[in-house]
């Protein structure tokens, strides 16, 4: 193909490169593969990658390659990544947001018109989940500047921490602030918590005894929670920025999640189908965690002491 005649939007016809080609691969180690054979043909500047690398991207010529496996699977997990990416770049409910989700849902039909004539109905179930919704957001909270403010954290010119003894770790729609001088800790946590509450954009500041309340492990069971939580209001969301004066900026992510899990735009999604599914079930709101028990269930695999639970509604 290379040399073939190709005409462009721009109505100019011109011979076809090696840069013209795109070649998208499953996994990273076919794409090795792809690589040294396309490099031993001397075709090394021909782009092969995973679908990631490809977003958003167009070629005049996209060789999609497959693979097959002599084993036939228990169980497929395929991430579609672009209605993550998307959202968090350009914002829920964006154009771009839903190109991406319409982008996953062709992609979810190639999956299905790959399965073997009759699979759904004989011994093949496939659930469509996603783990999180999104928020929209016009501001970035910027906590580490207050507490560079309060002289609690220094930082260079680049924003690099250079000494601190509280610090903010984001989380986007929450986030954690970690008090490092185990000297005067408690004070210092009575302190921030309200001076970071009165804040714009934060909705709450709750401390290591409100944990539990709020469905969090304590620092105890898990070394990697902080002395406070703070979470932001919707259209807020926080940022790592040290440096300026503004404790609000421009944010760089139209689209957050993280938040406590009572709003509904947060919700994830759930849809099952398939050999041992019921048809037509209306589900009310289950939790993330028991999707893994029911494809457990049909999978007929013991998961052991796991917090989710079956979705019985959704068996048949
Ligand atoms: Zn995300």
């Amino acid at each position: 193909m290379r040399g073939g005649s190709w005409t462009g939007r721009d109505g100019v016809t011109r011979p076809l490169e090696g840069t013209d080609f795109m070649v998208v691969a499953p996994y990273n180690i076919q794409v090795r593969q792809l690589r040294q054979t396309l490099r031993a043909a001397g075709l090394a500047n021909v782009p092969v990658g995973t679908v990631d690398k490809f977003q958003g991207r167009e070629a005049p010529m996209v060789f999609d390659s497959m693979a097959t496996s002599r084993h036939a699977p228990d169980l497929i997990l395929v991430h579609f990544l672009c209605a993550d990416s998307f959202q968090h770049l350009h914002g829920p409910r964006s154009p771009e947001a839903y190109w991406a989700l319409e982008y996953v849902d062709h992609c979810v039909d190639r999956v299905l018109s790959a399965l073997p004539t009759g699979a759904l109905e004989r011994d093949t179930a496939v659930l469509v989940v996603s783990d999180h919704g999104f928020l929209p957001c016009d501001h970035e909270i910027r906590v580490n500047v207050r507490l560079r403010q309060l002289g609690l954290m220094k930082v260079d010119g680049e924003g690099r921490i250079t000494e601190s003894r509280a610090r903010f770790v984001t989380n986007h729609g929450a986030g954690y602030v970690y008090v490092l001088d185990p000297a005067d800790r408690a004070s210092l946590v009575h302190d921030l918590k309200s001076e970071l509450a009165a804040l714009e954009g934060v909705t709450g500041v709750w401390g290591v005894a409100d944990y539990a309340g709020l469905g969090l492990p304590s620092p105890d069971e898990n070394p990697m929670m902080g002395e406070l939580v703070l979470e932001a209001a919707e259209g807020y969301a926080f940022g790592d920025e040290a440096r300026g004066d503004d404790h609000l900026g421009p944010p760089r992510y139209r689209g957050n999640h993280g938040h406590r899990p009572g709003h509904l735009d947060n919700g994830a999604f759930f849809l099952a189908v398939g050999a041992g599914v019921r048809r037509s079930a209306e589900l009310g709101t289950i939790m993330s965690r028991d999707v893994a028990p029911t494809v457990a269930h049909l999978l007929e695999v013991k998961l052991g002491d796991v917090a989710g639970k079956l979705v019985a509604d959704a068996l048949a």
